[in-house]
């Protein structure tokens, strides 16, 4: 699945400091270049969701008039569980590609393209990163596929056993008023 797209016609330098993403691409020679990144989840400002480090690979493939870079991101978020309000660990993967094309004026163009110079020292993926790791955490958040979710009527995490409620089955339209009750009993 393709992320949304993010509008990468942007100034060079990164909003983030002191990232560990660069890459110094001044004495690049053309062809293919591999590199293993990693940096901590709180250099990327990324939420308190995220703890773990970031490992990145990145492949760059330069000519005289572009570099392609694509690459693959690794982390774990700990997330709650939409249904029984549990926190679990998922790994997010995602991957990008972009484009950073040689040109000495900016035109007005759409998609994964950012323009640099001849003079450009580096490129930093920092904030890109960030932007696709956040949108790599899954819209539905759950324990598990078969999360059994909390009883609508007591709270209890049905994960860890049965209650003596009486409720033929869990209806996905409960969630929301568990959560309720849940939160109320917090
Ligand atoms: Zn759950
Ligand atoms: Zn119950």
């Amino acid at each position: 699945m393709k992320p949304p797209s993010i509008n990468h016609i942007k100034k060079e330098n990164s909003k983030l400091k002191n990232s560990d993403l660069i890459i110094n691409i001044s004495k690049l020679s053309e062809g293919i270049h591999n590199y293993h990144l990693n940096t901590k989840s709180i250099n990327l400002e990324l939420d308190e969701r995220f703890n773990d480090n970031v490992d990145l690979n990145v492949v760059l493939d330069k000519t005289a008039s572009q570099i392609l870079l694509k690459t693959e991101i690794d982390t774990n978020g700990n997330f709650e569980c939409d249904r029984c309000l549990t926190t679990f660990s998922q790994h997010i993967h995602t991957s990008y590609t972009l484009m950073y094309l040689y040109q000495t004026q900016e035109f007005d163009i759409e998609n994964e393209i950012q323009i640099i110079n001849k003079d450009t020292v580096y490129i930093d993926l920092a904030e890109d990163v960030r932007q696709y790791i956040l949108l790599a955490i899954p819209i539905k958040l759950l324990c598990k596929e078969d999360c059994k979710g909390l009883c609508p009527i007591c709270g209890k995490n049905l994960n860890e056993g049965r209650c003596d409620c009486i409720i033929d089955a869990i209806d996905p339209r409960w969630e929301a008023l568990s959560k309720l009750i849940r939160n109320k009993n917090k």
